[in-house]
């Protein structure tokens, strides 16, 4: 099928071009989509809201934050020594692939301009651009790197280069400027580019250009957005190009032996296996995670059934047997790979944030595509607990790893593993990510389709967009994550028919129900799937209310998995809960705490007091201490392995977790069963 033929349900683009408006992933055509983004403005967050205050802090704080830091490590200077055709005996400064942080950056600032941007995010951005165009190569080539260094290596080394991956941040900040109008000139330099790149590279076989893939993948889901934007079948082509390239046993990885030899398997840049035959999540996890959502954006510009339904089965491996309680991906440090199925240790966990960013990413891909609700599910579910805890309280300090234990005495400043978030790492991807997915949050809050409007995860603000028959505008209001009930308020509807609101049930939910009431009257809506749906002639007025049960659930480890056997963990609503040091009496460490199962965690407002005004439910337990001092490393057998008495036990968020001083942390905790051993 010839892509972007398909017609679009009501009010959405219909041609490639049309995406003026939209945020992030703003499909052309209806061959596969089941769901449509509405408009970046459609959705406003109310501020003193979680999700309201979260996106402000991201740009008062965590965007500049971020433009200072590309300004002093020297990420911008890489790109100034080239324009200014520096001598390549100036060494090049941080990652080979830092020009990506400047283009996260970038495109953070455009989607943050659709609520103005300060003088200084708009200079970085206008400076930064026309640095760009000075030190793009006539050709259409830009890479700092290569183009400082070693000028000779242009696209010689596939494997390790990131070249592919650097343009593929640049389109998607040109992707970001266009939707958001916020400017033209990065369309240029990405348009440069991408013609370099069709001149470069191979679309069919024969055709004699440059047969390869990147050994970091991003360029796919890139270049279907470039697509989107631009309506240029050849980038597409080049998208679809890159994914039937991938893993094919004739299309080498050429290197240059960068990585000074150490041999990395194929299955590390992911390409060990054609995407199609693959049944496993496997390698580097931030790479995996990219490349699906870039599968699933070519799959449905294309029509491909048989390219999605490869992702889904990736996404039923990965999310059965490789995935942490608290969304992460990544269980191994060594090659940042996912790892064996219920390989998921606790305190070496890897779990990147950018891993978390991907796979939020890839499940909207797999929303929109399928309109599934176990996609929404993951997606609340690493936003509310790996994204959201990857940031600090002041929005200025980052975790590239989160760990799920971190151990008492742990007191490292080390990028691989610190005690405490970082202001800024060497490999910077982590904090940019973070940065350009909060600016565009609330486009991956609702959905539309032919029938009506889908509200994916609850947030209070305005919505205000089409729906069949007319416009309509809601007011919605939520405690959540911290309570369960949501109000939606019809403040404006022109629709002259009926029309249906879709509410996700979450998975987690979906045994206990939730009430819904119409107008302050109990309503019985219908469940299709995991949706609750109200069809109706909406008028200025009405008003749902829905109601999430909030219970404590005590959950327990799949039998197989060992790391933490005989331990349990606590979650309310979204949040995953942990134990921090803080919250233990003096002297007491947190591995030798147990969890009383007898006595079901209760949730409280009396929150430790430096959290206040961050946390709002806290959960009270009980537990037992062991007595470390009496045991050696290993003994007989022995049923009392309890010293001291009762440990009363505080648990907050995980998100909120090394926000203070000691910061030694545990997700999982070890059960004292009912009838007091362990
Ligand atoms: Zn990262």
């Amino acid at each position: 099928m010839e892509p972007g033929t398909e017609q679009a349900p009501n009010g959405v683009p219909r041609t490639p071009g049309q995406g003026a408006g939209t945020g992030p992933v703003c499909p052309t055509s209806a061959a596969l989509a089941r769901l449509w983004p509405i408009g970046l403005r459609d959705v406003v967050l109310a501020e003193g809201s979680a999700l309201g205050d979260w996106q402000q802090r991201n740009s008062a704080k965590t965007l500049t934050h971020c433009i200072d830091k590309v300004v002093t490590s020297g990420a911008v200077r890489n790109l100034e020594r080239v324009a200014e055709g520096g001598s390549s005996q100036t060494p090049h400064e941080g990652m080979h692939f830092s020009d990506s942080d400047i283009y996260k950056v970038l495109e953070a600032a455009a989607w943050d301009s659709v609520r103005g941007v300060s003088t200084q995010v708009a200079d970085f951005v206008e400076g930064t651009t026309s640095l760009l165009a000075r030190a793009q190569r006539d050709d259409g080539y830009l890479h700092s790197w290569v183009q400082g260094q070693h000028p000779d290596l242009a696209w010689r080394d596939l494997r390790w280069g990131h070249e592919l991956y650097c343009a593929g941040h640049l389109l998607q900040a040109a992707v970001a400027e266009g939707r958001t109008g916020s400017g033209h000139r990065l369309a240029t330099v990405a348009g440069r580019l991408v013609e370099h790149l069709l001149k470069t590279f191979s679309l069919e076989d024969g055709d004699g250009r440059l047969v390869g893939v990147c050994g970091h993948p991003l360029i796919e889901t890139a270049l279907v957005e470039f697509y989107r934007m631009t309506g240029s079948k050849a980038a597409l082509k080049l998208a679809q190009r890159q994914v039937d390239l991938r893993g094919r046993p004739d299309v080498e990885l050429p290197t240059t032996d960068l990585t000074g030899g150490r041999p990395f398997p194929l299955s590390y840049f992911l390409h060990h296996m054609p995407v199609r035959k693959r049944s496993l999540a496997t390698g580097h996890a931030v790479r995996e995670l990219y490349l699906q959502a870039g599968i699933v954006d070519v799959a449905t510009e294309t029509g491909d059934e048989e390219l999605l339904s490869a992702s889904e089965t990736i996404w039923e491996d990965l999310f059965s047997t490789k995935t942490y309680l608290t969304g992460a991906h990544g269980s191994r440090h060594r090659d940042e790979s996912i790892g064996d199925a219920y390989e998921l240790p606790s305190d070496r966990a890897y779990a990147e944030t950018c891993a978390a960013i991907a796979s939020f990413q890839w499940n909207w891909r797999l929303l929109l595509a399928t309109g599934r609700a176990r996609y929404a599910d993951a997606m609340e579910h690493v936003f509310w607990n790996t994204i959201a805890g990857s940031v600090s309280r002041e929005g200025t300090e980052f975790f590239y790893s989160n760990t799920l234990h971190l151990r008492t005495d742990h007191d490292s400043a080390d990028e691989d593993s610190p005690s405490h978030r970082l202001e800024w790492y060497e490999c910077a991807c982590c904090p940019p990510n973070l940065a350009r997915l909060m600016a565009s949050i609330q486009a991956y809050l609702v959905t539309r389709d032919a029938s009506g409007l889908q509200l994916h995860m609850p947030f209070s603000g305005t919505v205000s967009t089409e729906v069949p028959g007319g416009t309509v505008e809601l007011v919605l209001r939520t405690g959540h994550p911290w309570e369960g009930a949501t109000e939606i308020e019809v403040t404006r509807c022109s629709a002259t028919e009926d029309w249906t609101l879709s509410l996700r049930v979450p998975e987690r939910t979906r045994k206990h129900g939730m009430e819904l009431s119409l107008n302050g009257r109990p309503f019985q809506a219908s469940l299709d799937g995991s949706y609750m749906k109200v069809t109706r002639r909406w008028q200025p007025g009405d008003s749902v209310r829905v109601s999430e049960p909030m219970p404590v659930r005590v959950l327990q480890p799949h039998w197989r998995l060992d790391a933490v056997r005989d331990c349990l963990a606590v979650q309310r609503g979204p949040l995953v809960y942990c134990l921090e040091a803080e919250d233990l009496d003096d002297g007491v460490a947190i591995e030798d705490v147990a969890l009383d199962q007898s006595r079901p965690p209760e949730p409280s407002s009396d929150v430790p007091v430096e959290l206040e005004g961050y946390v709002q439910v806290a959960l009270m337990a009980r537990g037992k201490c062991f007595d470390n001092h009496s045991r050696q490393l290993y003994e007989d057998e022995s049923a009392n392995r309890f010293g001291a008495g009762a440990q009363a036990l505080t648990l907050v968020p995980y998100f909120a977790r090394g926000n203070r001083a000691r910061a030694a942390m545990r997700v999982w905790v070890p059960a004292l069963r009912q009838d007091g051993s362990q």
